[in-house]
C-alpha cells in the first residue's frame, strides 16, 4: 500500500491497483472507501492503522466491473506530483507537465494537456490565498 498526499490534506491510498478516499477516522483505525465510490457506487472499503502503514482489514470487496488498475493509480499520483509542484515552485505548468508524463509508462490515462496546465495554473493562483483556507479546511475535517 501507498498514500499519496495530495495538497489539500486529503490523502488517497492506493492498494493493489485500488485507490481510495478517507471515509472517517476512528480511535484506532481509519476507515478508507472506494475512490469510486460515488461514481460506480462501488461499495470496496478497507481499513488501516491510525499511522496509515498497514491494512488491518478489507471489510468490503470492489463490485465485480471495477478491475484494479495499476495504471490508474500511477496517473494520479503523477497528477498529484504536478499540482504539489504547481504550487509550490515557479515552474512553468507546460514544464511540470512535460517532465511528470515523461515518467509515465502508459499516458492514455492522463488528461490532455491542456486540462492539466489549466489545472495548475489554478493551483497557483489559488495558492496565496488558499493558505488561510486550507487551514479552515483541515480544523472543519475534524468534525466530519
Ligand atoms: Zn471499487
Amino acid at each position: 500500500m501507498e498514500i499519496i498526499n495530495s495538497n489539500k490534506n486529503n490523502n488517497k491510498l492506493c492498494y493493489e491497483g485500488y485507490m481510495y478516499v478517507r471515509k472517517h477516522t476512528g480511535k484506532s483505525r481509519i476507515a478508507w472507501r472506494c475512490s469510486k465510490a460515488t461514481m460506480l457506487k462501488c461499495p470496496g472499503t478497507i481499513y488501516t492503522n491510525i499511522e496509515k502503514s498497514k491494512i488491518l482489514e478489507i471489510e468490503t470487496s470492489h463490485i465485480i466491473t471495477h478491475r484494479p488498475n495499476t495504471n490508474e493509480v500511477k496517473v494520479s499520483k503523477c497528477y498529484n506530483e504536478m499540482k504539489i509542484q504547481a504550487k509550490t515552485t515557479k515552474t512553468n505548468p507546460a514544464h511540470i507537465f512535460g517532465e511528470c508524463v515523461a515518467k509515465l509508462d502508459d499516458k492514455s490515462q492522463m488528461p490532455p494537456e491542456k486540462i492539466v496546465k489549466r489545472t495548475l495554473r489554478n493551483q497557483r493562483t489559488k495558492n496565496n490565498p488558499l493558505d488561510s483556507d486550507e487551514i479552515v479546511g483541515k480544523s472543519l475535517k475534524k468534525y466530519d
